[in-house]
């Protein structure tokens, strides 16, 4: 459950394939309710969130996070969270956190570019929100900048972290 003030964790989280709501910080108690229920961990930088009995009981975790800089943060949630560093690219929708389905070229035929449809095999739809995903350079320039961010020290200008083209998707 990714807070407002640390939002852009969000979508990155979701580049790697980790299920990650966001929150729009209108009520807190609201965020809390979700996060409880469906066994959510809240990041953010409001040290009032930590502060609550919810969470210094231990029925909630929540993690304060550190930095402004998005590529720390990342680096923060992976080892508090102690997720893998694994990432699993376009499985879960950018824009909505929904997981995403595999698609036949011949489902997507009226849907993406002639271009796309005649040099890219591969596609997944989002069935909640219709976006339609492709291997494309987007997708390559993503693969790769994910494998940078694994391999490569924190402070890589060129880590995925960094806000770049690789946002754009289709
Ligand atoms: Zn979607």
């Amino acid at each position: 459950m990714v807070d407002h003030n640390v939002g852009k964790l969000a979508k990155r989280l979701r580049m790697m394939g980790y299920d990650a709501l966001f929150f729009n910080g209108k009520k807190d108690s609201r965020m809390i309710a979700t996060a409880l229920a469906e066994g959510r961990v809240i990041l953010t930088k409001d040290t009032q969130i930590l502060k609550r009995r919810v969470v210094t009981s231990g029925q909630l975790k929540a993690t304060l996070i550190k930095s402004d800089e998005p590529e720390q943060q990342m680096h923060q949630v992976i080892e508090s969270l102690k997720l893998d560093y694994q990432p699993k690219p376009f499985t879960i929708c950018l824009e909505c956190n929904h997981p995403l389905a595999e698609r036949s070229k011949q489902q997507v035929k009226d849907l993406v570019p002639p271009y796309v449809f005649k040099t890219q095999s591969q596609y997944m739809e989002c069935p909640a929100c219709h976006r339609i995903y492709w291997r494309g350079t987007h997708w390559q320039a993503m693969a790769q900048k994910l494998r940078n961010f694994m391999e490569g020290p924190v402070s890589d200008p060129n880590n995925i972290m960094n806000p770049g083209k690789v946002l754009d998707l289709p």
